[in-house]
């Protein structure tokens, strides 16, 4: 099987990422000229009522899928998750404060390693010893008493782990990196004070990160920060300071309203646990193939898995490659064979992916 221009692959590349093909559907038909509006997104003013309306229904869309109360502001950045990793501290890490980070992978790490060059960071545990194979329990959290935040990443993209429940607020608020699992469940809001994710995995394409927080911490930022690096301003300006990446927030709001028709969250949420079940079951089904993760820490979003013969690897790969299976190859720093089945990502390709599993074991096994 090829790509031709009527046949789309199964893609499990891990982002930029598959979108829901009702979504480029619209985005392909509304190109030329948004209905009622004459131009496309491409070429309309950021400050018009048509993009009002566009950057308007994405915010509504996105509370009305989290219940996000209104002491938060919902943010359409750049510069991607990376960013994040240097707006957090220097938003909200006061002199003399400390952050606590957990390090459950390389994102974390690079989170952490940018907190550093504007304040004090705690690594309140690490998993690297594990090889990031699983997250810590709450318990084996050392935290700081009176720390500024305490980060995490919810879903580690690499190793394919995921906090099953995020930790408990205690005082810090909690911020979370969900790059990778960004409505891909309901939102726990328990001492939530911001999360952030880059949109190319589970929200649309690559350009605008979406960052939720709350109110009383966007105003932290001291006023001597550029001005396209605080919050306070992105939110006083309603994400338009500047002009914003407008056809990634249109793209990312039809992925919204999808959401929304495909049930919401907790309907999404079943579906991502169904898929990520069948998955495992297979690499659990014999001694063939081998989970990467911790059972406990599995990630339903990425699923990370080796052959006992790791020599096969590279044919397994090839031979998916050819049944319209892509982007199956691990992380270059892990290797192996990564799934990522995101929001859009369907059953069907799950289900392709489970008979190729089942028939290269029959033939290699
Ligand atoms: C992909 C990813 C990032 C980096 O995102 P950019 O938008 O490329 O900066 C950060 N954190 C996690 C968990 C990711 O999966």
């Amino acid at each position: 099987m090829s790509s031709s221009p009527t046949h789309r692959v199964h893609n499990f590349g891990a982002g930029p990422a598959v979108l829901p093909e009702p979504v480029l559907e619209e985005a392909q038909r509304d190109l030329m000229a948004l209905p009622g509006v004459g131009m496309s997104v491409l070429e309309i003013s950021h400050r018009s009522a048509a993009f009002e309306r566009i950057l308007g229904q994405a915010e509504a869309d996105l509370r009305a899928l989290t219940g996000l109360p209104d002491d938060y502001h919902v943010l359409f950045l750049q510069g991607g998750a990376s960013l994040q990793f240097a707006m957090v501290p220097m938003n909200l890490l006061p002199p003399g404060g400390v952050a606590d980070y957990a390090l459950t992978g390389s994102w974390a790490k690079k989170a952490a390693a940018e907190a550093e060059r504007f304040g004090r960071v705690n690594v309140c545990a690490t998993t690297e010893d594990d090889g990031f194979a699983r997250v810590p329990a709450p318990a084996e959290l050392r935290r700081t008493a009176g720390a500024a935040y305490l980060h995490v990443t919810s879903n580690n993209t690499i190793a394919g782990t995921q906090w099953p429940a995020l930790p408990a607020a205690e005082g810090a608020p909690l911020v979370v990196d969900a790059s990778s699992d960004l409505l891909s469940r309901p939102l726990p809001l328990e001492g939530l004070g911001l999360l952030y994710g880059g949109a190319q995995k589970n929200l649309g394409p690559a350009g605008v990160t979406v960052v939720v927080v709350r109110k009383d911490l966007a105003e932290r930022g001291p006023d001597t920060l550029p001005s396209t690096l605080r919050y306070a301003v992105a939110a006083r300006h309603g994400s338009r300071y500047n002009t914003p990446p407008v056809f990634a927030i249109y793209l990312a709001g039809l992925v919204l309203r999808w959401l929304r028709d495909e049930g919401g969250l907790t309907a999404v949420d079943a579906r991502n646990r169904r898929k990520a079940g069948l998955l495992y079951d297979a690499i659990d089904r014999s001694g063939f193939y081998r989970g990467a993760a911790d059972p406990a820490s599995r990630s339903l979003m990425n699923v990370t898995f080796r052959l006992r013969d790791e020599a096969l690897e590279p044919r397994f790969l090839e031979q998916a490659a050819a049944a319209g299976l892509a982007g199956l190859k691990g992380h270059r720093l892990v290797g192996g064979i990564r799934a990522s089945i995101y929001n859009a990502f369907p059953e069907a390709g799950v289900a392709a992916l489970v008979d190729l599993m089942a028939e290269f074991e029959r033939v290699h096994g």
